[in-house]
């Protein structure tokens, strides 16, 4: 695509890389047939190549978002479906990042839009602010369809998004679990904000997984949010700041007793750390060892994968719909080892059709646009039914809350699986199921 940036503009580093990634796309359009949001709504406009258009012409010609453009922005996904058809290799995910930063930086939305998103950007990255709202949510469950009567249908779909049951705080650091037996390995996992508090029994059967098999695991001092949650609402400044925390955080153990790894069960948090290269290539004091960090990062089925001779004890061979979450199959080119790693557990894995297609959590976009997360979400559920499973596997706590929405069928982490078959405990999902088989 032929570009018209002045050497000003260029002196920008943001918009010099995205005019690389502009000049990339030879508007073929091959995306668009994968596109979550061009499936449903058949609009050239929300469709990937429709976004890149939309985001040349606010850039090149230093427009401020209208509220013309700024729905299809924020109908985006950023599920990076698009990343994976594209023959041309244009990184589209970078591309949309600034594009929501000269948004937020450029557009004032509407009051009640505004207030929603700095309540999300301020709530959910904080695990104890976090719990609160879970308490408040769970009592203001019954509003949600008043909510929806009167206009506010985000507020009603994180009302239902909110757990019925909110279990005990998850392990959190600083500590270090050792290995059993002789240690093998070493290594961080992120405990982050939202899985910890709603899912913490993933990352404990991650721990158990690791440990069972030889590998030292540290939760780090400091560790907290990611910043992806406030990165895909275009807050870029508050991302940076997350980051930089992180590898703060994990580099006190990169040059204390060493890392392997740093493993993340969220595959959401796990595409943002992989990142933190790029996030941070501009702070002359964080650079490296952003790129250090990064190159660690490693979702926990990548990790679990190589550990030779998996402890597997006797579970029943249930079937197991394996759900991709975009994260990791898109974000992060992630698709054989969790579907591996549970065959090997024992599992019969089975992959669920149209599986590249978003279940429409991604992140916040399932509160701030709940009409198609929610068409989306019924359009995975029946994919899924199609498959006959027992149990749903999918590695990222969004989609798990978002399908698990939608069904009764239960929806575990591959983590949670492959540690009963490993000799942990059944896990909470599946107790009434297993206890029928
Ligand atoms: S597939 Fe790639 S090159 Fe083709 S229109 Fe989409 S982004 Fe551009
Ligand atoms: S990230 Fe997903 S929703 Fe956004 S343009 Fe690409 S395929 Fe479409």
């Amino acid at each position: 695509m032929q570009t018209s940036f002045t050497l000003a503009q260029l002196a920008d580093p943001e918009v010099a890389e995205s005019e690389k990634i502009l000049r990339a796309c030879v508007h073929c359009g091959f995306c668009t047939a994968t596109c979550p949001t061009y499936v449903l709504l058949g609009d050239e406009l929300d469709s990937p190549r429709g976004r890149i258009y939309l985001i040349k012409d606010m850039l090149e010609n230093d427009r401020p978002a209208t509220a013309e453009v700024v729905p299809h922005i924020d109908r985006c996904l950023s599920c990076l479906a698009c990343m994976t058809t594209c023959p041309s290799g244009v990184h589209y995910m970078h591309l949309i990042d600034h594009a929501r930063a000269h948004v937020e930086e450029t557009y004032r939305r509407p009051f009640v839009e505004r207030v929603l998103r700095a309540i999300i950007a301020k709530v959910l990255p904080d695990r104890k602010l976090f719990r609160l709202s879970l308490f408040a949510a769970f009592l203001a469950k019954p509003l949600a369809p008043l909510l929806d009567l009167v206009g506010l249908a985000p507020v009603a779909a994180m009302l239902r998004l909110a757990p019925a049951k909110i279990p005990p705080p998850g392990r959190l650091g600083p500590c270090v679990i050792p290995a059993e037996g002789e240690r093998r390995g070493r290594v961080a996992l992120l405990t982050g904000c939202v899985a910890s508090v709603i899912t913490p029994q993933i990352n404990e059967a991650a721990i158990r997984i690791l440990t069972r098999h030889g590998i030292e695991v540290a939760l780090a001092e400091g560790e907290g949010c990611c910043g992806s949650l406030v990165h895909h609402l275009g807050r870029k400044e508050e991302a940076l700041q997350a980051a930089r925390h992180n590898v703060d955080a994990w580099m006190g153990e990169i040059q204390g007793e060493g890392l392997d790894a740093i493993l993340v069960t969220a595959s959401g948090c796990g595409t943002t750390i992989k990142d933190y290269g790029y996030m941070l290539r501009n702070d002359p004091h964080y650079a490296e060892r952003a790129r250090m960090v990064a190159a660690l990062g490693r979702d926990v089925s990548e990790y679990i994968n190589k550990i030779n001779k998996l402890k597997v004890a006797p579970t029943p061979a249930l079937v197991v719909a394996y759900h991709g979450a975009c994260s990791l199959q898109h974000g992060q080119k992630i698709t054989r080892e969790p579907k591996e790693v549970l065959s090997k557990s024992g599992f019969v894995v089975k992959d669920v059709p149209d599986g590249h297609l978003c279940c429409g959590s991604a992140g916040t976009y399932n509160m701030l646009q709940p009409q198609l997360a929610m068409a989306l979400r019924d359009r995975k559920v029946a994919c899924i039914a199609k498959v006959a499973p027992d149990v749903i596997a999918a590695g990222n706590v969004g989609c798990i809350t978002q399908i698990a929405g939608g069904t009764e069928i239960p929806v575990v982490h591959p983590v949670e699986l492959i540690d009963w078959a490993t000799g942990g405990p059944v896990p909470g999902a599946l107790r009434r199921l297993v206890d029928t088989v």
